[in-house]
C-alpha cells in the first residue's frame, strides 16, 4: 500500500502522530492508498516554515519578476506531468480522464497568466492635497495564507489559490480534502524542481478539526482562502473574524439554469446536461434547477431524458465515459437520502432515481443520473445544494417569474439563460443575484475571468486581475519633503 507523507519546509515527513487514514478509489470502493493524518503540531511546523519563508531568506528577496518567472517555470511542470497528476486525480477523486487531461493541460495558464501579473502589482502616487508632501501608495503581500480545498475538483482549485497568492509574495499552508489528498501531494514535488524556496508552499493533510481548525486559528496565518461547503464557510468566517483575518469564501450553489421559449433548444438541452450531469453533478456551479418555459417544457424535457438516457456510465479512467462514481460514500448516501426527499414532497420522477447497476459500473458508487419534474421551489430539492447528479425542472410563465424564481435561493454562484432575444439576455444577466450569469452557455471559466459568489455562495473572488488583491493590503507612505515639521499639536 502506497503512503503519502506531509510536506513542510521543503522536505516529506510523517505526522508528528504517526498516525495515517485510508483513501478511496471511487470506482473500486477501495482503499488505494494512505495518508499521513496531520494535527495541530504538524501545522504549528508548516505555518511556522511558512512565516519564516515569507519574512526571511531568498523569497522576500526575490524582485517580483523574479517570482513571476518561478511561478511560469512551476506551469511548465505541471504541464510536462500533466498526464501523470491526471491520473492520480481519477483514481483517488473518480473524475474523468476527459475531463482531467482537459483541466491539467489548462491549469498551466494560472501559473502563467498570475506569473505575468507578479511584476504588474503597482501602487499609486496620490497627488495631495497638501503642501510638501510626496504620497504613494505600496500593495503588500498578506503574509501566510492558509488554502483549503474540497474534494470534488482538488488541484483545478488549488491552482485558483496559489497562483494569485505566489504572485502577491505570500507563502502558503494548503490544506487538501482527506477524500482526495493525494494529487496535492505529488503536485506540491514540482514546487522544489521548479526552484521555489522550502517553506514557500507546504501542504497538511488530515481532517478538518484536526488540521483545518488549528491551521484557521493560527496566529500567524494573515489569510484564509476556502472552498468548500457554505457550513464549514460559516464556522470559519467566526473564527478568521476574532483575529481580523482576511477571508475568501467560495461555497455552494443551488444554480438556476433558465431556458426560454425563444432559445435554440438543441442547444440548451446540451446545456442543461452539462450543468446538472457533468463532473455527476458534483460541482458547485452544478445547474440543479432547470427553469423551463410552460410552452417549451413537455417538448424540452423529451429532448433531455433522451439526450440524458445516453450517457455512457463506467471507470472513470476509460476515455469514453461520460459520467463516473460519487467522489465518496458518504456523499452518495446524501444523495440516495435527497432523492427519497424529493419524492416525499411530491416531486414526479421522471428518470434515473436509484443507484446505477451497470455491469460498467462494477462496485462503485455510481448513481444513475436523476430528473424530477414537478418541482415547487420551496421544496427542499430546490432549495438545498446536492451535489449530484440530481436535477430539479421547475416551470415558469414569463420573464419576471423566472428571475423571481432565479432569485428565491440562499445561494447566488451562477446562472444560465437560454434566449434569443439580445435584450433579454442583457435584462436577465443583470437581474439574477450570483457571482456568473452564462448566456447561451454553461459550466464555462477562464484564468481570466473573475469567479465567485452573491449571498450565501461566499465572498471574495478569484480568478482575473481581481484575485491577486485577495492576497495583499495597502499602505500609504507620506514623505515630508519640506522644511518646517509644523505645529505638534494640529493635524498636519
Ligand atoms: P467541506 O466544507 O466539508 O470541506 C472543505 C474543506 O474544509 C476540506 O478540506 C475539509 O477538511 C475542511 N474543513 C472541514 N471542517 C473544517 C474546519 N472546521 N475548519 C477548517 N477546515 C475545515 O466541503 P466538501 O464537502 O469537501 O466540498 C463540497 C462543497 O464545496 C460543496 O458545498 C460545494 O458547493 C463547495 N464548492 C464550492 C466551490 C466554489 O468555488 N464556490 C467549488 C467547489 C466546491
Amino acid at each position: 500500500m502506497q503512503r503519502h507523507q506531509l510536506f513542510i519546509d521543503g522536505k516529506f515527513s510523517d505526522a508528528a502522530s504517526g498516525a495515517w487514514f485510508d483513501t478511496y478509489n471511487p470506482f473500486t470502493g477501495k482503499v488505494w492508498s494512505q495518508v499521513a493524518a496531520g494535527g495541530a503540531a504538524d501545522v504549528e511546523r508548516a505555518v511556522q516554515a511558512a512565516h519564516r519563508a515569507f519574512t526571511t531568506g531568498v523569497w522576500p528577496a526575490l524582485t517580483a519578476s523574479q517570482r513571476g518567472a518561478l511561478l511560469r517555470r512551476l506551469g511548465d511542470l505541471i504541464a510536462r506531468d500533466a498526464d501523470k497528476l491526471a491520473q492520480i486525480e481519477v483514481r483517488d477523486n473518480g473524475k474523468l480522464i476527459a475531463e482531467m487531461r482537459g483541466q491539467l493541460n489548462y491549469i498551466p495558464q494560472w501559473f502563467y497568466y498570475f506569473g505575468g501579473l507578479a511584476d504588474k502589482i503597482q501602487g499609486a502616487v496620490i497627488p495631495l492635497d497638501k503642501k510638501d508632501y510626496f504620497n504613494f501608495t505600496r500593495h503588500e503581500p498578506l503574509g501566510v495564507v492558509a488554502a483549503i480545498t474540497p474534494w470534488n475538483s482538488p488541484l483545478l482549485l488549488t491552482a485558483w489559490k496559489i497562483a494569485p497568492a505566489l504572485a502577491a509574495g505570500c507563502t502558503v499552508v494548503l490544506k487538501p480534502s482527506e477524500f482526495t489528498s493525494v494529487s496535492s501531494l505529488e503536485f506540491v514535488k514540482l514546487f522544489e524542481e521548479a526552484g521555489f524556496p522550502p517553506g514557500v508552499v507546504n501542504v497538511v493533510t488530515g481532517y478538518g478539526k484536526d488540521v483545518g481548525t488549528p491551521l484557521v486559528e493560527h496566529p500567524l496565518v494573515r489569510k484564509i482562502t476556502f472552498t468548500g461547503s457554505d457550513a464549514t464557510g460559516r464556522m470559519i468566517n467566526q473564527s478568521a473574524a476574532k483575529q481580523f483575518k482576511r477571508v475568501s469564501l467560495e461555497l455552494g450553489g443551488k444554480s438556476p439554469n433558465i431556458v426560454f421559449n425563444d432559445a435554440n433548444l438543441e442547444d440548451a438541452v446540451n446545456g442543461a446536461v452539462s450543468g446538472i450531469f457533468a463532473a455527476t453533478g458534483q460541482t458547485c456551479i452544478a445547474g440543479s434547477r432547470l427553469l423551463l418555459q410552460d410552452d417549451i417544457h413537455d417538448a424540452f424535457l423529451e429532448k433531455l431524458t433522451a439526450l440524458a438516457s445516453t450517457a455512457r456510465m463506467g471507470d472513470p479512467l476509460d476515455a469514453g465515459t461520460q459520467v463516473g462514481p460519487i467522489t465518496t460514500r458518504q456523499q452518495y448516501d446524501k444523495v440516495l437520502g435527497y432523492i427519497d426527499i424529493a419524492k416525499q414532497d411530491g416531486a414526479k420522477l421522471i428518470m434515473g432515481g436509484a443507484p446505477a447497476t451497470r455491469a460498467e459500473c462494477g462496485n462503485g458508487w455510481f448513481i444513475e443520473p436523476t430528473i424530477f419534474s414537478g418541482v415547487s421551489n420551496r421544496m427542499r430539492i430546490a432549495q438545498e445544494e446536492v451535489f449530484g447528479p440530481i436535477l430539479s425542472v421547475i416551470r415558469f410563465k414569463d420573464e419576471e417569474e423566472a428571475v423571481a424564481i432565479a432569485n428565491d435561493s440562499a445561494y447566488g454562484l451562477g446562472a444560465g439563460v437560454w434566449t434569443a432575444d439580445i435584450g433579454r439576455a442583457f435584462r436577465m444577466s443583470s437581474r439574477i443575484q450570483a457571482g456568473t450569469v452564462w448566456v447561451n452557455t454553461y459550466r464555462a471559466v477562464s484564468y481570466m475571468s473573475p469567479f465567485g459568489g452573491y449571498k450565501d455562495s461566499g465572498t471574495g473572488r478569484e480568478n482575473g486581475m481581481d484575485a491577486i488583491h485577495e492576497y495583499l493590503q495597502v499602505k500609504s507612505v507620506w514623505i515630508n519633503t519640506g522644511a518646517a515639521t509644523g505645529n505638534p499639536f494640529t493635524m498636519r
